[in-house]
């Protein structure tokens, strides 16, 4: 019989979903397709309204109610307050919840995302026993306080400062591991030259190519910092992949830039991280940690207040980009760095490299594989959430 892998995820954003498929398909490399059984369930589907419609207004929120995000993110920085909130996400979604248990047995749960994590542990805490449960803490530096559940069996956190918030939080030390964030195993290995890459793509092979990306919904001004890095006539080709968000894509088909190619979702990412010599991203976790296994110079045009704070910082600290948080500025970058030459900044995608964790993901993996192999917890133990 497969190992039976629930990951607690949600299409909010693109990371979630980026660190479960990691995980599962690790698993079934390293373990066979016949031993594992990977299920990406997204919880706030399951929930009443609103919760259930959260995938399709996080873009809005991010994009047009950033300041409420950033505060909402401020008054629950602080484990009390976190718990509070997740009980009352709990309260407001027990029936619900309580069935997703029942309908989705499991050998293991793997939960990738904050804010999910501690109402779905109390509906299984409800049934009396559960499985063994794995948290893998997706966000680098500045964490949210939601991730910390005192209930779980394994908490893997990518960095120093995500584990001393987790012991801030009241969590052991048992409980930890830092591993690094979880990378899809194609980042490491099925990165071509970037010859071949961009053959493979269709790209102009001769000029310094840019890859312009914003998370998994292609949020923030993306035509506005395409506008000003064209108006450097830097005689580059800028790729735009603009994920999810289908207007952006239809407005930048529209304008008809020259040099400008633009995508929407795209399954290959490091195909085109392997083409490209610049990402100019939002400061999503995942994006960063493909980057520097890609090996990928980033500058960090945008980044949501609070839980990407310290993501702008780990980058900068180690040097492995740059934060630039407005098309002028991001455009001036540019300018900086292709003016000192190709030279200096495959020197900065070495530095990017040494921020890369590209194992990580086989420790979860194998994290994930042998809690899967433990008994069922029974509840009638009585750690606070
Ligand atoms: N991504 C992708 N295809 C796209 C756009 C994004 O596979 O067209 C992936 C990207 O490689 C990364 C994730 O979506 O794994 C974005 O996660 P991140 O944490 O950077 O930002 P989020 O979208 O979660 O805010």
């Amino acid at each position: 019989m497969p190992k039976k892998v629930l990951f607690i995820m949600s299409d909010t954003g693109g990371g979630h979903r980026a660190a479960a498929e990691a995980i599962r398909d690790a698993m079934i490399e390293r373990y066979g397709a016949d031993n594992v059984q990977g299920e990406l369930l997204d919880v706030y589907r399951v929930m009443r309204y609103p919760g259930n419609r959260m995938p399709d207004f996080y873009p809005w929120v991010i994009n047009n109610a950033q300041a409420a995000w950033a505060l909402a993110y401020k008054l629950t920085d602080n484990p009390k307050r976190a718990r509070f909130a997740s009980h009352l996400t709990y309260t407001l979604n027990r029936g619900r919840l309580r069935q997703m248990v029942t309908q989705h047995p499991a050998d293991v749960v793997c939960c990738v995302h904050s804010l999910l994590g501690q109402p779905s542990m109390s509906a299984y805490q409800a049934h009396g026993q559960r499985p063994p449960w794995v948290t893998v803490v997706t966000d680098l530096v500045t964490t949210p306080y939601f991730w910390y559940d005192r209930r779980v069996d394994r908490c893997l956190v990518p960095t120093q400062a995500a584990y001393d918030r987790a012991l801030a939080a009241g969590m052991t030390r048992e409980q930890l591991r830092i591993t690094g964030l979880p990378v899809h195993p194609n980042f490491n290995r099925r990165l071509t030259d970037k010859a071949t890459a961009r053959r493979e793509l269709g790209w102009n092979p001769d000029i310094p190519t840019v890859l312009m990306v914003a998370g998994g919904d292609g949020m923030g001004p993306m035509m506005e910092t395409a506008e000003a890095i064209l108006a450097q006539r830097l005689g580059l080709q800028i790729v735009i992949i603009c994920g999810r968000n289908k207007a952006l894509k239809e407005r930048i088909e529209a304008a008809g830039y020259p040099n400008v190619i633009p995508y929407g979702f795209v399954t290959n990412m490091p195909q085109f991280m392997a083409a490209s010599d610049v990402l100019v991203t939002k400061a999503g976790p995942a994006t960063i940690s493909e980057a520097c296994i890609a090996g990928l110079p980033l500058i960090l045009s945008s980044r949501i207040p609070g839980q990407e704070d310290g993501n702008v910082q780990l980058v900068v600290e180690n040097d492995a980009g740059a934060y630039a948080p407005s098309p002028a500025l991001v455009a001036e970058t540019l300018v900086t760095w292709l003016g000192e030459g190709m030279d200096a900044l495959a020197a900065r995608a070495e530095r990017a490299r040494t921020v890369a964790r590209p194992d990580a993901v086989w420790d979860i993996a194998e994290e994930v594989w042998q809690a899967a192999h433990r008994q069922p917890v029974s509840m009638t133990r009585t750690t606070p959430m």
